[in-house]
């Protein structure tokens, strides 16, 4: 049985006023209404150009970015390494929208498949379409709309830089996540990425494409998914998460008044999780897993059922993932008993993390239940070193 309470572990690599640090920050983010306020505060000054940089890189950004730069990544990125944890660096920058930011975007999702593939520690590289394709383009895509002229020339560009990326990735020997966005995209996104897995997926595991479990419709997409990697005969890389857009999601389909995506309720899709891994480690022959959680239970589950699969603890087909700054003692300790264990390890100009820091900080509100995870964690380990 993995020991998810062993903080020494798990905060292995945090000096003491490192995990004094963190301790401040999560009891700050457990605060709903002190969150809400600063993601209103910190996009009103970042656009009127008031100085809070220094503000927001001291607190949430040291904790859940590895720096401006990949360059600036490399000490964690060893440090992790070190400890038998992988990154995954991933560009988190957000809401580009022009051709330029898009080409942006994939030069530096290139420089990190590069980067990986020099090296050992980082097995993984990752994207969103939404940089480098046009958010409203991807929308009339998975509508099937008729595109003009100009778009389908656009959708051409956009198509080119996913390739280019996936290409990379392949020639490179490292895998490549796409993440999941919002449901009213994702048509396009899953399109383009069983497109990939059928161009790359043949010889190796490249292509990875994430299911957000939150969704109702999620399950049966896998199962169709596994259909045709049979058929056709080539490996399905899946990401599983349980879905980062819940509030928007309900939101848009009552304002517009259709039938919302996500499940009723939060044992729905903690089923439907638990129902994903488990279909998916049957079925290993032609699915390749990334847990994305920090759930601890649905994480013991893929533990128990790797051995019933008879998977071994470091087969490549299943990784275990967290994000940086989030459940050290879910990546620490598995990494120690010998599973495979990747963190994202996201990078950027402090101004543009910010919508990936906000969902952090929101994530973490009082609301969900992670503060308090970690909050316990950190607490358990200040004492086991007798600190406060
Ligand atoms: C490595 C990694 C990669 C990720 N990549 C993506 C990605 O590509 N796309 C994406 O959307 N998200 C992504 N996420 C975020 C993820 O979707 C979750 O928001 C986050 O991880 C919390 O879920 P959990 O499994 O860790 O834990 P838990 O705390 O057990 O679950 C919280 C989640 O449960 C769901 N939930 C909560 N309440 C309800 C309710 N009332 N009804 C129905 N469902 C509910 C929501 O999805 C919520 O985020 C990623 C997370 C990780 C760790």
């Amino acid at each position: 049985m993995v020991n998810f309470d062993d903080t020494k572990t798990a905060f292995a690599t945090k000096t003491d006023s490192q995990l004094k640090k963190a301790y401040w920050l999560f009891k700050l983010v457990a605060n709903q209404k002190l969150v809400s306020f600063g993601k209103w505060s910190s996009a009103l000054a970042m656009k009127i150009g008031l100085p809070i940089k220094g503000m927001v890189k001291a607190t949430v950004y040291d904790q859940f970015v590895g720096g401006e730069t990949i360059k600036d990544c490399r000490d964690t990125i060893e440090e992790l390494h070190s400890y038998g944890v992988y990154s995954i660096l991933d560009y988190s920058v957000e809401g580009a929208k022009t051709e330029d930011a898009f080409d942006d975007t994939m030069e530096k999702t290139l420089q990190t498949i590069k980067y990986g593939g020099a090296r050992a520690g980082v097995p993984f590289a990752v994207f969103k379409m939404t940089g480098v394709a046009r958010f409203g383009l991807l929308q009339k895509v998975s509508d099937g709309k008729e595109l003009t002229e100009a778009e389908k020339k656009e959708f051409a560009r956009a198509k080119d830089r996913i390739e280019t990326i996936c290409k990379e990735a392949g020639e490179q020997h490292i895998s490549i996540l796409i993440d999941a966005e919002e449901s009213w995209i994702q048509q396009a996104i899953d399109d383009i990425a069983l497109e990939m897995m059928r161009k790359l997926n043949k010889e190796e595991c490249i292509v990875y494409n994430t299911a957000q479990m939150y969704r109702w419709d999620r399950l049966e997409y896998i199962k169709h998914l596994h259909e045709i990697a049979e058929k056709e005969n080539f490996y399905c890389g899946l990401k599983l998460v349980r879905g980062a857009y819940m509030e928007k999601e309900r939101e848009r389909a009552y304002e517009m008044g259709y039938k919302s995506p996500i499940q009723p309720d939060k044992e729905s899709t903690d089923r439907d999780y638990d129902l994903a891994i488990n279909y998916i480690l049957e079925n290993h022959k032609y699915l390749y897993l990334v847990a994305g959680s920090h759930n601890e239970e649905s994480t013991r589950m893929l533990t128990n059922l790797m051995f019933a699969h008879g998977l071994e603890k470091g087969s490549k087909q299943v990784w275990f993932s967290q994000l940086y700054g989030m459940s050290d003692n879910l990546s620490f300790v598995l990494a120690k008993e010998g599973y495979n264990v990747v963190k994202y390890l996201p990078f950027g100009p402090i101004e543009k993390t910010l919508p990936y820091l906000i969902r952090r900080a929101e994530e973490n509100t009082s609301a969900s239940g992670q503060t308090t995870r970690e909050l316990n964690l950190i607490e358990k380990e200040m004492k086991r070193r007798g600190i406060d």
